[in-house]
């Protein structure tokens, strides 16, 4: 067989469109979301390159306008999940042995198809059905998803480039092989880059996958699943499964050949999973892998120094771009009595310049929370917020859910800096903030790192590079991104690898190598030129 030591393509980040007035750009992204808006689809699950219809289904809406039908979703039961197991486990045996090159090529391929002529398919796709702004749709399901296939084939190519040492008359080698089994790639709802790196990550590696999107982004995972089949990824490799979360418990979780699982959503999901394969080790026939990146409680803290229309800008965009919904998103922040009152006017001459409404609207900074639950969630949160005495609401509030789930961008201000709004994850487009004395600075920096159970990410925004020293030794659990004078969301594949510790996660570092790496189980070889021929050592010579 013909064959060489392959240099992988030098990736390079997927620059991000401006869909400006006028350019043609923005008309073809304008077209491609009238024709999906005006098509009803169905969407299957894709069993070993099959599509599946099954007896239940569930309607697909956009959360700017729940009453328009995007289309129909199959779910998958029981038995599409065991043929989804099945179909995955079949396809193991020759994905693994298929050589590398062959397997990155997939994946570039669908890398150069989708920065080509799917970019309007998934973000519009993405508009539509996660109610995305063009912007949050460009950078998430067009560049971060591109930047997660060329990234990975480079980081996985420097991983087989770790080799030992060999001593003389000896060769070592280490291989990487995929984990043996099947691995299952749980995605949740609010990026489409994620909901894809999750299953295609350990699919590079030579895993094959069994793949649950969340229930509200599944008509994206089916655009994702045509740019895979299009970039030619043999059947079953990875499967996609809608299904209701309690079957992927009793048929999924407990098979003896669960090799990993690869999750992102909240922490409480995460937990429980891990508890579930906790409780049934016994059954496995290797240690399952689990990776699991969730919640946070994001922090932008801003000490005197800072310049004020950058933490201000900062604040903005970090809390409220994609409505509150990343789990990077601010939504704690302490600011300085000194700078307050001019950061209060600054932010509110922001907001009030901060348009609501349906993506298709180029004019809207804001959409639509993802659907009723979320909705009705957040609404409660800021409620109870209100009714608890030494709290103030700065801006925002109000909300409708009529012809969508809209939320405004609302900013409490609270006078107990562990309040409930400073400690736990909302997920939706609600600020809270501490304005701290000046003079507490540092007993401020440790509150900040005390109060949440998360460190996801962080943003320190200061002039002073005292205090900047400072912030990044106290805040060092806090955050496992951490952000010098910059917002704490919008981490770019190969240049800020994205994670968090404490109850955020494992913090595996998607777009790395470390990631990768959890996705293989490595091979030693020793090869000796030169075996020794008799037992005894020189130690046991007669003088
Ligand atoms: P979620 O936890 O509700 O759902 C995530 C996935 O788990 C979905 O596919 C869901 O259907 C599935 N699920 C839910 N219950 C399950 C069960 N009992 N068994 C099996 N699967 C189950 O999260 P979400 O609402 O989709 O996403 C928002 C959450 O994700 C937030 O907490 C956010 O912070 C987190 N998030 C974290 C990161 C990160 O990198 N740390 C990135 C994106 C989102």
């Amino acid at each position: 067989m013909a064959t060489g030591i392959y240099r992988t393509p030098p990736p390079r980040n997927e620059p991000v469109r401006e869909y400006a007035p006028d350019s043609l750009e923005r008309t073809h992204l304008k077209n491609r979301l009238e024709e999906l808006y005006r098509t009803e689809l169905e969407v299957l699950p894709i069993i070993g390159g099959r599509r599946v219809r099954t007896s239940r289904t569930a309607a697909l809406t956009c959360p700017h306008e729940h009453a328009h039908r995007l289309g129909l979703a199959h779910l998958a039961g029981r038995t599409e999940l065991e043929w989804a197991v099945a179909a995955a486990l079949g396809a193991g045996h020759e994905w693994a042995r298929m050589p590398f090159e062959h397997r990155a090529a997939v994946f570039l391929k669908a890398a150069e198809l989708l920065a080509g002529p799917l970019r309007d398919t998934l973000n519009a796709a993405s508009m539509l059905a996660l109610s995305k702004s063009a912007h949050q749709a460009e950078i998430d399901a067009a560049c971060e998803l591109v930047d997660y296939l060329r990234f990975n084939v480079h980081f996985a190519r420097q991983l087989m480039e770790l080799q030992p040492e060999s001593a003389p008359g000896v060769w070592n080698r280490v291989e990487l092989r995929p984990l043996g089994g099947f691995v299952l790639a749980v995605t949740p709802f609010n990026f489409t880059s994620i909901a894809a790196n999750l299953p295609t990550a350990p699919a590079l590696m030579g895993n094959t996958v069994v793949w649950k999107p969340a229930a509200s982004a599944v008509y994206p995972a089916h655009f994702i699943m045509e740019l895979l089949h299009q970039a030619g990824l043999p059947e079953g490799v990875i499967n996609l499964v809608p299904a209701p979360a309690a079957e992927l418990g009793e048929v999924v979780l407990p098979h003896p050949e669960l090799a990993g699982l690869h999750f992102t959503g909240s922490t409480e999901v995460f937990n429980h999973l891990w508890q579930a394969i906790a409780g049934q080790l016994g059954r496995y026939r290797r240690y399952p892998r689990l990776v699991g990146e969730t919640g946070g409680k994001d922090f932008v803290f801003v000490h005197p120094s800072a310049h004020l229309d950058e933490a201000v800008t900062a604040l903005t965009r970090g809390a409220f771009e994609y409505q509150g919904q990343k789990c990077s998103a601010a939504s704690r922040a302490y600011l300085p009595e000194s700078l307050w009152p001019e950061l209060r006017e600054a932010m509110l001459a922001q907001l009030a310049r901060v348009r609501l409404g349906d993506p298709r609207d180029f004019s809207n900074f804001m959409n639509a929370v993802i659907d009723r639950r979320a909705f009705e969630r957040i609404r409660a949160a800021i409620a109870e917020a209100r009714a608890t005495p030494g709290t103030e609401l700065v801006a925002g509030g109000g909300s409708r859910d009529e012809p969508g789930y809209f939320i405004e961008p609302t900013v409490l201000r609270v006078d107990d800096p562990r309040a409930r709004v400073m400690r736990e994850e909302i997920f939706g487009p609600v600020l809270s903030v501490f304005v701290y004395p000046d003079r507490e600075f540092e007993a401020t920096l440790e509150l900040c790192d005390q109060t949440s159970p998360y460190a996801l990410t962080g943003s320190f925004f200061a002039t002073d590079r005292r205090a900047i020293a400072l912030a990044c030794d106290r805040l060092a659990e806090a955050a496992g991104n951490f952000y010098v004078n910059d917002k704490p969301t919008g981490a770019v594949v190969g240049q800020q690898p994205f994670g968090g510790g404490r109850a955020s996660g494992t913090n595996d570092k998607s777009g790395s190598p470390l990631n990768l790496q959890r996705w293989v189980s490595v091979r030693t070889i020793k090869e000796n030129f030169l075996p020794p021929t008799d037992f005894s050592y020189g130690f046991n010579k007669q003088a």
